[in-house]
């Protein structure tokens, strides 16, 4: 098993997406923009964004072609 701790975790990621914080389990407030953890004050905006860009092209592959 390798661990690499330059990339986030599915664990992180999905947290993130349901909007808690993956190191205190706090709320990640989503209307401020910031993404501030409601309980620790941690940003996760920059992380959030990568997760966002991930997901795009994830997106992008399953939209339907309709002509
Ligand atoms: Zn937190």
């Amino acid at each position: 098993m390798s661990v690499r701790r330059n990339t986030l975790e599915p664990d992180a990621m999905s947290a993130i997406v349901n909007c808690l914080c993956p190191e205190c389990g706090g709320v990640i407030e989503l209307e401020t923009n910031r993404l501030e953890c409601l309980r620790c004050g941690k940003h996760w905006r920059q992380v959030w964004e990568r997760i966002r860009l991930r997901t795009a092209s994830k997106v992008k592959r399953f939209s339907p072609t309709r002509s």
